[in-house]
């Protein structure tokens, strides 16, 4: 199980930028050699496209003042929160509705995120999530890549890099729904995925939380950057499987921490409480590759299969690119 922005893309996106300015608009760095940019998330792509009207930044941004202090307030009571996060997601949806979006959008959107051709909204797969997607295909493992993003953009992204398996993968996040005639945006599905219900319960009310064979799997390795995502599996106490005796969850939950980050790297600690390895940095997912090598037994080789026009065949016998520091979180036995 995946989250998706800056779990299966990057925290940043460095481009070469002879001519790029010392600092500003989330960059760093441009002295002559690369700029580093902070990695876009499917939420804003549409907007830092140019797709969206200036009416429309200024009402997201007074809705991101407004509720993010909530959402990260460390005192504030996690019903309170999960009320205002409700009307977070359900006002910004909203927004991009009256905005006039039109489903012919997220194509070149997505594709000009990918191409960094505006470095200030850029996006990059990370390193080694091919493989991983490919190896997880070819062992018939299922992969759910739970975002309380927008579930069109991520699957868009995912098919424009040949990271799209249709044998095994889905998506669950906020569905768009569009006019089947015009293409716009009409609404989102009813049921909105935000920081605070990005659990169980929401796994349990979609498609493949239905799936019998879904229900019976009871192994679970959750992935994902930020410290709600170890939760994505909250709630799963009470499933039953598929009318059998109950049998516990054994859950691995894996956190990627941005240390370059001064604001995260003051939550280290609760990283540490909540995942069971944390890797530092902006790294690979080399680790994952061989921990999922090591169960399955088997080499990550694999034919990857999209729904995009082009088949890509992908092997993952590379070493990876950059090196992995894996710190073992104290607790790792902790169950929650
Ligand atoms: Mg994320």
């Amino acid at each position: 199980m995946f989250d998706f922005d800056r779990t299966l893309t990057t925290f940043y996106v460095t481009k070469p930028s002879p001519s790029a300015p010392a600092a500003g608009g989330g960059g760093t760095g441009g002295t002559g050699g690369a700029v580093k940019w902070r990695g876009q998330c499917s939420y804003s792509i549409l907007e830092s496209a140019g797709l969206l009207s200036p009416e429309y930044t200024t009402k997201n941004a007074k809705l991101f003042a407004t509720y993010y202090p909530i959402e990260i307030h460390p005192k504030l009571e996690f019903s309170y929160k999960f009320g205002k996060m409700h009307e977070w997601w359900t006002a910004a949806n909203q927004l991009q509705i009256e905005s006039r979006v039109n489903r012919s959008y997220l194509t070149p959107s997505v594709r000009a995120c990918l191409e960094c051709v505006n470095p200030k909204s850029a996006m990059s797969i990370r390193a080694r999530v091919p493989q991983v997607l490919s190896h997880l295909s070819a062992n018939r493992i299922p992969v759910l890549v739970f975002t309380a993003g927008v579930a069109d953009i991520v699957s868009e992204a995912l098919i424009q890099t040949n990271n799209w398996h249709d044998s095994n993968m889905h998506v669950l996040g906020n569905k768009m729904i569009f006019d089947t005639e015009t293409g716009a945006l009409t609404s989102f599905h009813p049921h909105i995925i935000h920081s605070y219900n990005k659990s169980y319960d929401s796994i349990r009310r979609s498609q493949f939380g239905q799936s019998a064979e879904h229900k019976r799997r009871r192994k679970v390795i959750i992935i994902g950057d930020a410290l709600h995502d170890a939760e994505m599996m909250r709630g799963c106490e009470t499933e039953s499987a598929g009318g059998e005796p109950n049998e516990p969850f054994d859950i691995i939950r894996i956190g990627l921490l941005d240390d370059s980050d001064p604001k995260i790297m003051a939550h280290f600690e609760e990283y540490k409480s909540h995942f069971d390895v944390v890797i530092m940095g902006d790294q690979s997912l080399h680790f994952v590759e061989s921990l999922i090598t090591d169960i399955t037994g088997t080499a990550g080789t694999a034919t990857a299969t999209t729904t995009a026009t082009a088949t890509t065949t992908i092997t993952a016998a590379a070493p990876p690119p950059v090196s992995v520091t894996i710190t073992a979180a104290a607790n790792s036995t902790d169950s929650k």
